[in-house]
């Protein structure tokens, strides 16, 4: 399968390129071949919400247990916290390193910022709004007050997974005989879904293909690229060093080999790259890590929803090169002080970011007010942010990945009654 991804990527990439020369190109590929990949995309994220809560409920329910849900949970919170403030050290580390700001001209700075400033600007609003709503409104957002209306929003899948956990564990605590028909019902609901997902991914090589062509078409200048091209070589480097810190991990805690892992997970992170959404990803890296890395459906179907709504390692990474970019652009000099609140605040904002093309950036604001550095940057990095969206959900989806492979391990060893056998296979 991501051979065929692979082919339907490139051959994406070359029509959008040879379709670019001809006038009558661009609106050709908007015309007739995007909506194809947005048909794909939709079809994922029509998934994704009963995805979610036919595998938590069944995930929570199979743990038979509050002890069980809690051990598993604080587990997994506290990996996903440690390898975002892993995957923000490293940002840091690197942007101050390679310090790409500093070759940003002042004229090249007024260029970028007068490009963008309308559509980053429309980016700036939305976040400063959501600044304005007080410490503890991130918690108030987690409980819907309507289920159907948390449900109809792709970017409520926090509220979703609560929803889906309470009733989970409603279903541990009512008798078993009254719980079992509720049971068996998401449990044949959880096995429709997994199917509907195969028959999605059919259309996957197709999908990507229309997705990256037209990715091409709507792409900025070149010379935007150019003039950026540090700050993205530096994101995209820390992003593959984090690939390799789960790679590590992963052997360090289970003692499998990281290639097997890559290979298990290549489809996912394809897909990740093609749709720029962990959300509509879900699906597929559900299907490798339960059929492929062999981490038991229990766990998998608990970690990975969690994940890829609150654990982005790539978004907050690129949340600090890019906070740091921005200062080193504007000549400003962030204290040590200031560099450690980033971190705070970069994680903060990858676990509030949503699991939808273009997040990150928007939660970025967050990072760069805390920071005092000006959120006019925004502008600067526009014009290469969706192919670091690309790139960041890419790792955000490996780690999830990553991730569920450990706590599988680890609830081995102490949950005998979860009757898990952490079997990675290649
Ligand atoms: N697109 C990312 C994701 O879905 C979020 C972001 O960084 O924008 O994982």
């Amino acid at each position: 399968m991501h051979w065929k991804i692979l082919i339907g990527m490139s051959l994406g990439v070359i029509a959008g390129l040879v379709l670019s020369q001809f006038n009558w190109g661009p609106s050709f590929v908007r015309d007739w071949i995007k909506p194809f990949g947005n048909i794909f995309i939709n079809a994922l994220k029509l998934i994704a919400v009963p995805l979610i809560i036919a595998s938590l409920i069944k995930g929570v329910s199979d743990l038979k247990d509050l002890t069980n849900l809690s051990k598993m949970g604080f587990r997994t919170v506290f990996t996903f916290i440690l390898t975002t403030v892993a995957a923000v050290s490293i940002g840091l580390l690197l942007v101050s390193l390679i310090k790409p700001g500093a070759s940003i001209s002042s004229e090249t700075r007024t260029d970028l910022l007068y490009g963008y400033e309308t559509e980053a600007s429309t980016n700036i609003n939305k976040a400063v709004a959501r600044q304005d709503t007080g410490p503890l409104q991130g918690l108030v957002d987690i409980v819907p007050e309507n289920f159907m209306a948390a449900a109809a929003d792709n970017r409520n899948m926090l509220q979703v997974i609560f929803f889906a956990l309470f009733i989970g564990v409603g279903l541990i605590l009512i008798p078993a005989e009254t719980a079992k028909p509720v049971k068996d019902f998401f449990d044949g609901f959880n096995e429709v879904i997994l199917k509907m997902i195969d028959i999605i991914m059919l259309s996957a090589p197709y999908g990507v293909f229309a997705l990256l062509a037209a990715l091409i078409i709507d792409s900025p200048s070149i010379d935007l690229f150019a003039a950026l091209g540090m700050y993205a070589l530096t994101v995209v480097l820390g992003l593959i060093l984090m690939l390799g810190v789960y790679g590590l991990m992963l052997y360090l805690f289970t003692k499998r080999s990281p290639l097997a892992f890559y290979r298990a997970i290549a489809p996912a992170q394809l897909l990740a790259f093609s749709t720029s959404s962990s959300a509509a990803t879900l699906p597929v890296t559900m299907e490798r890590v339960t059929g492929h890395l062999g981490v038991p459906k229990e766990v998998a179907s608990f970690v990975l929803p969690v994940g890829a709504t609150i654990n982005m390692d790539g978004t907050s990474l690129y949340q600090a090169v890019a906070a740091v970019f921005i200062a080193q652009a504007f000549g400003l000099d962030l204290s040590l002080g200031t560099q450690l609140g980033i971190i705070a605040t970069a994680t903060l904002a990858s676990i509030g970011s949503a699991a939808v093309p273009g997040a990150g950036m928007v939660m970025l604001v967050i990072v760069l007010a805390q920071a005092g550095i000006p959120e006019a940057g925004l502008a600067l990095i526009f014009g290469v942010d969706r192919p670091l969206d690309m790139c960041r959900t890419v790792v955000n989806v490996s780690g999830d990945a990553a991730v569920s492979g450990i706590v599988a391990k680890s609830v081995s060893q102490v949950t005998e009654s979860l009757d898990v056998v952490p079997k990675f296979k290649p």
